[in-house]
Order: structure tokens, then sequence, then C-alpha cells
């Protein structure tokens, strides 16, 4: 088990005081575990037929079955207190071991095959499932691994052909029969996560050349070169493999997005292209490389491989030195996307980002009480980009972080200057799920607060339903955080997502915003209008207010006001208009509401 192999745990002399507690390590009597219900440990622990190992937190053996015994052939008392490294057959690298600890620290799993030695030296194959279990407090308290002998057994004698049957020996690199393996269970664990994850082929160009020119002994030599070069160019879950005399291919798993894999390969190329020095010569060497996605591209280990070679051969069509995807279509869109991505790193220090604002309204009196921030992106060839553009790429690369930021401390800059000449006014900012997600969001906005003067009181944060409920602990702490320093909470896009009554009852929630597309057709479409109705009896019994955005028509703000609903933003009003617009849009605010008042109420 994964645990055996942490890599900053030295192995200990074993530490069995705390199981001496009570005697002997008895099930039900360990004060680390407790297995509970004599039926669940006979029948579960004692009679399983898999090999059953319980470690404490640490890692250390608390309690193993019988089949434990009849698969490894250690006795109880020999491997009690210990750690699971014992079983370590040697034949796994570091990286297999560093994923497996991976997925147990964020999916709080693992399971696949394992080579482990048993008592008497001999190697086998298990299964092997492990799962983490976890106090009230979220704390890892044990680790419970579940095996069973996979009957494929490989003597110590044998264990060398294992290494040269699965590992190229020049470059260590493992070989096509190992891709082959870890192909299949990388897609079958990324269909189970519904994740995305690459292949991608790699063919060093005119490589026949170089050991023809300078013969084998140099051509080796660059072949490691490349190799070290291309683990470099890789994050440390991810795979390499030697396929042939020049081939490679590497598999990225859980990429968040399409583009990650042509970002990837950019890096692959200019780390390749670099001369190789040998003996004071300069070699150039350049890399073809043919990307395919998993599911997009291929569904399976075969169709994957097919397609990523396809796209691999067509890179040598066009002259080498480049990489394709298999699909042609994603290459314009892998390359727009990453042109995006470097423009939008630079687009806060070159200026190129405004906020801009669109007032909220009361519905009933028709006054300004608030206003939402809003994003734009003027680039400079591209002109302007809509946000809902370049924010997922924002989300993706982790850029709106110090974007989010920057338009949070934008808006509340405007709110305070705003508030010297007028009646204060709620500022609503929007919060994306990966600036929900930082550790240190509550002191990032107290900052922002203390910075720029503005009372908490008059800000709002907006984040969405689906964010809310995807770590609703986490989520139930930060909201509560942020409302105990007076800040608004406001539900944006209302109705679109996933919302569970109960946690709308137990977040500290002040407003629900109805989105654009119920609003929008609820005058021609009973059933908008019927849902539209819904939330506001929904918000009002929870004691929220309801703001609709995306209001239009008279009609519609008509009927809002008629079913009770507080709050209006839209067109009607206004656009999200510059700072300066916005200004302007305050001191004519009495002049304007008249117009609107008069607007709505013909007869006034
Ligand atoms: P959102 O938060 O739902 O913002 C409302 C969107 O509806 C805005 O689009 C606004 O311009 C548009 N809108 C408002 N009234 C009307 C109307 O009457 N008719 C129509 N057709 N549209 C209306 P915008 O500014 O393009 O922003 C799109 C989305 O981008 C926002 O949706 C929000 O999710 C995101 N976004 C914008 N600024 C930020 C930001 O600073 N941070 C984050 N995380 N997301 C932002
Ligand atoms: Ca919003
Ligand atoms: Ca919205």
């Amino acid at each position: 088990m994964t645990k055996m192999n942490n890599p900053d745990k030295k192995e200990q002399q074993p530490d069995t005081a705390h199981l001496k507690k009570n005697g002997k390590a008895k099930a039900g009597s360990s004060p680390e575990f407790n297995l509970g219900e004599n039926a669940f440990y006979d029948i579960f622990f004692k009679k399983a037929p898999e090999a059953i190992l319980i470690t404490d937190s640490e890692g250390k053996i608390l309690m193993v079955n019988k089949s434990f015994a009849s698969v490894t052939g250690y006795k109880k008392s020999e491997v009690v207190g210990k750690y699971p490294s014992i079983l370590k057959s040697g034949l796994l690298d570091d990286k297999f071991y560093y994923k497996m600890w991976r997925s147990l620290k964020n999916k709080g799993s693992w399971r696949g095959e394992i080579f482990n030695k048993r008592k008497n030296g001999e190697i086998y194959q298990e299964w092997l499932s492990i799962t983490s279990l976890k106090n009230k407090k979220g704390e890892i308290t044990n680790y419970i691994g579940i095996f069973a002998d996979a009957q494929s057994r490989i003597t110590q004698k044998t264990s060398e052909s294992f290494n040269k049957q699965y590992y190229d020996p020049l470059t260590k690199l493992p070989n096509r029969l190992l891709l082959q393996d870890r192909l299949e269970f990388m897609i079958n664990h990324a269909r189970r996560n519904n994740e995305l994850m690459a292949l991608l082929m790699l063919d060093l160009d005119r490589f026949k050349l170089i050991n023809e020119t300078f013969g084998y002994e140099v051509g080796d030599t660059v072949l490691k070169t490349m190799t070290e070069r291309l683990i470099t160019c890789v994050r440390d879950v991810d795979a390499v493999f030697r396929l042939g005399a020049d081939e490679f291919a590497v598999i990225l798993e859980e990429i968040a997005r399409l583009e990650d894999a042509a970002k990837v390969a950019r890096r692959i190329i200019e780390s390749c292209s670099v001369p190789v020095e040998i003996n004071g010569q300069e070699i150039y060497v350049t890399t073809s490389i043919g990307i395919s996605i998993f599911p997009t591209d291929g569904d399976g280990k075969a169709p994957l491989f097919q397609s990523a070679e396809k796209a691999m051969i067509r890179a040598k069509e066009m002259g080498s030195n480049t990489y394709q995807h298999y699909k042609p279509a994603m290459n314009t869109r892998a390359a727009e996307q990453l042109a995006l991505e470097s423009s939008l790193r630079n687009a806060i220090s070159r200026d190129e980002m405004f906020v801009y604002f669109q007032p909220q309204l009361e519905l009933k009196s028709k006054n300004i009480t608030g206003m939402e921030a809003l994003i734009r992106w003027k680039h400079p060839e591209m002109g302007m980009i809509s946000p809902a553009q370049f924010i997922p790429v924002a989300e993706a690369t982790g850029l709106i972080i110090p974007i989010g930021e920057w338009v949070l401390r934008n808006a509340c800059e405007h709110a305070v200057e705003w508030q010297k000449d007028h009646k204060p006014l709620v500022i609503s900012v929007n919060l994306s799920a990966r600036q929900f997600q930082q550790q240190d969001l509550v002191s990032i906005v107290k900052n922002v607060l203390d910075e720029t003067g503005l009372e908490a009181k008059y800000l709002e944060l907006e984040i969405t339903e689906s964010l809310g409920m995807k770590n609703p602990e986490q989520t139930l702490k930060t909201l509560t955080d942020l409302k105990a320093m007076g800040i608004k909470i406001a539900i944006d896009d209302f109705g679109t997502g996933y919302s569970s009554l109960s946690y709308l009852k137990r977040f500290p929630i002040d407003t629900l915003k109805i989105d654009r597309s119920f609003v929008m057709d609820m005058i021609e479409d009973q059933s908008d209008a019927h849902i539209v109705k819904t939330i506001i009896t929904l918000a009002h019994s929870l004691d929220l207010s309801v703001i609709a955005e995306g209001v239009e028509k008279e009609a519609q703000a008509q009927y809002l006001l008629e079913n009770g609903c507080e709050k209006m933003q839209g067109y009607l009003f206004s656009p999200p208009v510059s700072a300066a617009e916005f200004l302007k849009l305050l001191n004519t605010q009495n002049k304007d509401t008249m117009q609107l008042v008069n607007y709505f109420c013909d007869d006034l």
C-alpha cells in the first residue's frame, strides 16, 4: 500500500505502545480504530476472502485479517506496528507511488494493480484498493487496504526480466508495453472521474541522420538528453514513455482544458530545439508531436493511440518541429485560447481592463439602490472581449485570482468615491468558484475593505448556486466569516443551478438573483412566469430579498412588481456603463427616476 512508500517518512521502529493499552491489538478495542459491530467484524474482516490491512493515519499497521497472512505469508504479529513497505517489491517507480498518494490525499481512495513481495521473496501481483477514513473534523484517522492475489506470480529471479520487458535500458523510461498498461488504467480512471486526459506522441525529426552523421554513441546521448528535457516539461504526475528508436509518448492526466495539452506540446518543442552540445559540436534536434484527447478523440486505448499517431504524422507533413491535434479545428481553437491566455496575463498591467457598473433599482420607487461591477477587457487588437469569453480562461489558469481582486478593489474604490456626494449604494461584485475556494479569501476581502475605506455593509458578493453546493461545509464557513464582517451575499443566476433548499436555509444569504433566462421569456412563456413567481415566494419564505436581472421590457418590470419582487437590473433602465457614465446617471437620478416612473405608470 502507498503509505509505506511515503517518501517523507523514514521507516521507523514499530511503535506499538498504543496497541498494548488494551492488552493485545484486538478489533474493536484499538483506541485508533473501532470496527464496531461484532457481526461486521466477523463477516467483513475476519472471514473476508480478500486480505485486509488497517493502518493508522501515519500508515502504521494496526490490524490484518487471516487472508492477509495467506496472501503475504506474514503472520499478524510480524506486521502489526510496522509499515506496509515491508511488502514493497521494488518494481514500481517513485512516480507510481506519488500518484497513489495524491489520489489518496485528494480523493480519499486509490485502486489499481500493484506488485508486492511475499515473506518468501516471491513477487506477486495484487489488486489493491485503499480508502482513507476521516473523523468528523475531516482529519484522516485510518487507511484500509483490501487486496487480492491477482494470481500472476513473478519470482525474484524474473524481476530483472520484468524490468527488461517494461523499461527501456538506455533512457530508463517505461516502454510501449507499459504504456499500453498505463493507458488503459488512466483511461478507466478518467472515465470514472469524468476527466480529460491527453496522449502526446512524439517523434524526433531526422534522428536517423544524426545517427548516421555522428554515430550511434552520439545518438544515444541525444536520446538521453531529450529524455531529461521531456521529463522537465511535464508535471510530476504525468508519465513519459519511450516507444521505439526516436519515438516517445506522454500521458497527461487530469487536464483542466483542451488547450493544456497544446501548452505542454509547445513547451516540449521549445525545449527540444535547444541544441545539444556533444564533444564541442552543436547538434540540432527538433520534434513533431501529435495530440489526442480522451474522450473526444478516442474512447479507448487503441483509438486514442491511433488518433495521436495520425496527428503526429500530420505534424511531420506540415514540415516538422510542430504539434497537431487529431481534430484540426482544435489546432485553431488551442492557438486562439493560448493567445488569449498570454494576453490576459498582461491585461491588467497594460491598463486594458475596466470595470463597468450596472445600476440596480428598487422596483417600487425606481431609486438606484446599488450597482453590479462587471469587468470589461479592451484588447488592443481584438477589441472588446466579453467576460463570458475570458472569465473561463481566467478561471482555468488561475488568473481570476489577481483579476478578481483587482475588480473588487476597483469597485470598492468607486463606491467610496460616489458616497462623497450621493446616498451610499451597495456595490455587488461577482466571485468566481476559484476565488471562493481561496484559503485566504476572507482576509483578502477584509484588506480591500480596509484599504479602500468601504464599510462592509455596502459590499455584496455574488456567488453561483453550484459553487455553494460543491463543498457545503467549506462554503458555510466562508460565508459565515464574510457575513460576520457585515458583507451581504447574493446567489447569482438563481434557478439555473442545482440548489438544495436545506442549504439555502443554512447559508447566510441575503439575496436571490433571478436568472435572466427566466425573466427574458416570462411574458410570453407561462412556465417561466411561474418559475419567477415561485422564486419570489421561495425567497420571501426564507427571508431573502429578490432581484431580477436582465429586465428589458416594461411588462417584465410590471409583472415583477405585481409579484412582490423588490429590485431589478437590466437594459430597461441602463446597460452596464463606465464609471464616468455611472456618475452621470447618479447625478441625474432624480430626473431619470421621474422619467421611469412616468414610463411605468401612464396615469402619473
Ligand atoms: P452575470 O453576473 O450574470 O452578469 C449579468 C450579465 O448580464 C452581464 O453580462 C450584463 O451585461 C448582462 N445584462 C444585464 N442586463 C441585461 C439585459 O437587460 N439584457 C441582456 N441581454 N443582458 C443583460 P456581462 O457583463 O457580459 O458579464 C457576463 C458574465 O461574466 C457575468 O454574468 C459574470 O458571470 C461574468 N463576470 C463579469 N464580470 C465579472 C467579474 O468581475 N468577476 C467574475 N468572476 N465574473 C464576472
Ligand atoms: Ca452577477
Ligand atoms: Ca447573473
